[in-house]
């Protein structure tokens, strides 16, 4: 085998929540680049059929579903699905995610709910489904797209969305226990944990605060896109066979000082 072949992915299945744009969509792109069947899902049919047409036309083997994480009854039948139509999964990339800025002493406990309802326990609904396919199989791969915000604390000039923090933090400590317990299923578990990255989730917080971002920043700059696909291509591939249970952040450096 060569280093080459660690990297490739062909005839996997590689399921990503949130891969109708984004960063989720940045994924299934280099997945799909690397020899994987994409399934990509999220909730809009407005973004998901441009992806799969995008993903497709770059000659990618995609199919798009929609999909709500946060509904049990719903993962449950993408998780069918998926096993009816393309076999077991083989890799699962939670990138499904939303956010809600207000004060902390001022955040609705409702909005706090909502965050935590799609980021963390979306997250486990779908390693949940996927991993009980990936266990009764070859086993597999997970890849949770947390954030430097489960890492470390926000300014709140930077950042204001202490349900989103705490999401994140869920996701890592998820990641860490799931990759203990499933390691004797063959299941690695990772987290990537992005900085800064310019997508339509963060416009308003780039718009704003760049400058402090930057400064923040070893690298002097946010990321990039196609900044994120390789390092999470790396998790999802047999190049990190011994790779479980750690949390990778990409951020320029900025949780490193
Ligand atoms: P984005 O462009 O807003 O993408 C979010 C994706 O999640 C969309 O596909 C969205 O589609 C989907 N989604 C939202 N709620 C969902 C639900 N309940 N069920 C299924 N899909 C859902 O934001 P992004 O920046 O690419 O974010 C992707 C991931 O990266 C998120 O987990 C985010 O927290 C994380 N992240 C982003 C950054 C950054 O700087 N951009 C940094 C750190 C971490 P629908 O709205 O149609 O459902």
């Amino acid at each position: 085998m060569t280093v080459h072949d660690l990297f490739r992915l062909d005839g996997r299945v590689a399921v990503i929540t949130g891969g109708s744009r984004g960063l989720g969509l940045e994924i299934a792109h280099g997945l799909g680049e690397a020899g994987a069947r994409v399934v990509v899902t999220a909730r809009r049919n407005e973004w998901l059929g441009p992806a799969e047409a995008e993903l497709r036309a770059a000659g990618i083997e995609a199919s798009a579903f929609a999909c709500d994480v946060s509904d049990e009854d719903a993962v449950r039948q993408l998780a069918a699905t998926v096993q009816e139509r393309f076999g077991p999964a083989d890799i699962l990339v939670n990138a499904a995610g939303i956010s809600w800025g207000a004060p902390s002493l001022e955040m609705p406990a409702e909005r706090w709910r909502a965050v935590l309802d799609v980021n963390a326990t979306g997250s486990f609904l779908c390693a949940q489904a996927f991993g009980r396919q990936m266990a009764a199989s070859a086993g597999g791969a997970i890849v949770n797209v947390a954030s430097v915000a489960g890492l470390i604390g926000q300014a709140p000039e930077m950042m204001d969305a202490v349900g989103y923090t705490a999401s994140k933090g869920a996701v890592i400590a998820m990641t860490r226990d799931l990759a203990a317990k499933w390691a004797r299923h063959g299941i690695r578990v990772n987290a990537v944990a992005p900085g800064f990255f310019p997508t339509r989730m963060t416009r308003g917080i780039i718009e704003q605060a760049e400058a402090h971002l930057n400064a923040v920043c070893p690298m002097n700059r946010i990321g990039r896109p196609g900044e994120l696909m390789g390092v999470v291509l790396f998790l999802a591939s047999d190049a990190a066979s011994f790779v479980t249970g750690q949390v990778l952040a990409v951020d320029g450096g900025a949780t490193a000082w």
